[in-house]
C-alpha cells in the first residue's frame, strides 16, 4: 500500500494544519487548524482523521 501518496496524481503528501469548513446539518462549521494531508504537486486534501464530531 501505498498510503502517503496522492491517489490522483501519486505526488508526494505533506502533513499540513489547513482551515477547513464543514457542514453539520443546516450549519457550517469553521475550524482553524485541522490536520490533513496536502499533496505537493496537485494540491489534493486529505483529511486524516473523522474530525467532524
Ligand atoms: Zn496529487
Amino acid at each position: 500500500m501505498t498510503s502517503d501518496r496522492c491517489e490522483f496524481c501519486e505526488g508526494e503528501m505533506e502533513q499540513r494544519r489547513i482551515p477547513a469548513r464543514f457542514r453539520c446539518k443546516d450549519r457550517t462549521i469553521n475550524v482553524e487548524d485541522v490536520p490533513a494531508w496536502v499533496c505537493m504537486k496537485c494540491g489534493a486534501e486529505y483529511f486524516d482523521a473523522p474530525v467532524y464530531k
